[in-house]
């Protein structure tokens, strides 16, 4: 049985590990493994993500900063 792209009618392959996304749980091509190209429903969850690891980051570097 061949693992088809869950992306409409995509005729790709699944890409083996690579393309199984953790977001959504989807299983995609090399083409549409990345969360923008296969419309991930979870694409919110990403962005929320790397949104507070940049603000724990800014934070960081806030408390670096205040040592006069
Ligand atoms: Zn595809
Ligand atoms: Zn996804």
């Amino acid at each position: 049985m061949v693992n088809r792209c869950e992306f409409r009618q995509c005729p790709n392959r699944v890409a083996v590990i690579i393309g199984h996304c953790k977001a959504c749980q989807g299983k995609w091509c090399l083409n549409h493994r990345l969360p923008e190209s296969h419309l991930c429903t979870h694409m919110e969850t990403i962005r929320q993500e790397s949104f507070d690891r940049n603000m724990n980051k800014l934070m960081e570097e806030k408390t670096c900063n205040k040592k006069v």
